[in-house]
């Protein structure tokens, strides 16, 4: 089967250094793969690569067999590839219910009418509320969000993702920062994904990696270091090592 994603000695290069080293990197299709390593290892940098935000110096990325390389973010995602980012850049003023409604819009096409003309849409309205219910959302969700606990915001991130209706959703700690009374709720949501969904996911959180993967790359220094199945993951002695010294 053609993989979901897959990177071919891909390379990026700051200035001379390399935060991503030759990374050949195979995501199959529906499966739920971490992307592991230590702080500074060029996880996210990969992702940029993989959605667009950055350029590589050289490789390939490859979306369901089709080299997208060249493509733009907007046309990746147009393409089914979506991601969460990891610094929280959601518009505060906006509830939850305006921001679902924008982004189901925007996916239809239905665009330029603006939050008023889209509330008076039965069908949106009702897309929206069944999407921000299965995000535990709905309680919050005629509240600006600038207002809203940080783990909703986050939880609200990931439904402006599966909004846009991806085949891959990359997530890059969406669990970051979030006090740990809302952690669960998170890790639940992560849980919970549509199987349907290729979910290619970075986390420090090694409870949640184990229980949520069926597939780990380890990252180090910008190079991969270690692949397999979380069995062989986590009894790899070379994978603790690189880890040592860091408080994760
Ligand atoms: P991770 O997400 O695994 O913590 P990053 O991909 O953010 O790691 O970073 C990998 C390395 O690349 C780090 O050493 C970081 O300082 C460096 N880096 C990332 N982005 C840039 C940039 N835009 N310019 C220069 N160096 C960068
Ligand atoms: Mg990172």
């Amino acid at each position: 089967m053609t993989p979901a994603l897959e990177t071919r000695n891909l390379k990026k290069s700051f200035g001379g250094f390399l935060a991503t080293n030759d990374v050949s990197l195979t995501i199959a299709q529906g499966a739920r793969h971490a992307l592991i390593g230590p702080n500074g290892a060029g996880k996210t940098t990969i992702i940029n690569l993989l959605t667009g935000v950055l350029a590589p110096t050289a490789g390939r990325v490859l979306l369901h067999g089709e080299d997208i390389t060249a493509l733009s973010v907007h046309a990746r995602v147009g393409k089914g590839l979506s991601r969460t980012f990891q610094i929280n850049q959601l518009f505060g003023d906006f509830t939850p219910l305006d921001s679902i409604m924008l982004a189901i819009s925007e996916r239809q096409r239905r665009g330029g009418k603006g939050l008023v003309a889209l509330a008076s849409q039965k069908d949106l309205i009702e897309e929206s509320a069944a999407l921000l219910e299965s995000f535990r959302l709905a309680d919050v969700m005629a509240q600006p969000t600038m207002l809203l606990p940080y783990g909703k915001q986050r939880l609200l991130e990931i439904a402006l993702a599966i909004a846009t209706r991806p085949r891959v959703l990359l997530l890059d700690e969406p669990a970051a920062g979030v006090p740990e009374e809302e952690r669960h709720e998170v890790l639940a949501t992560v849980r919970d994904l549509p199987s349907d969904v290729t979910v290619v996911l970075i986390e420090h959180d090694m409870d949640l990696v184990f229980s949520f993967a069926d597939r780990i790359s380890v990252l180090a220094q910008g190079a991969m270091f270690a692949e397999g199945t979380v069995d062989e993951i986590s009894k790899d002695p070379g994978v603790k090592s690189i880890y040592l010294g860091e408080d994760a």
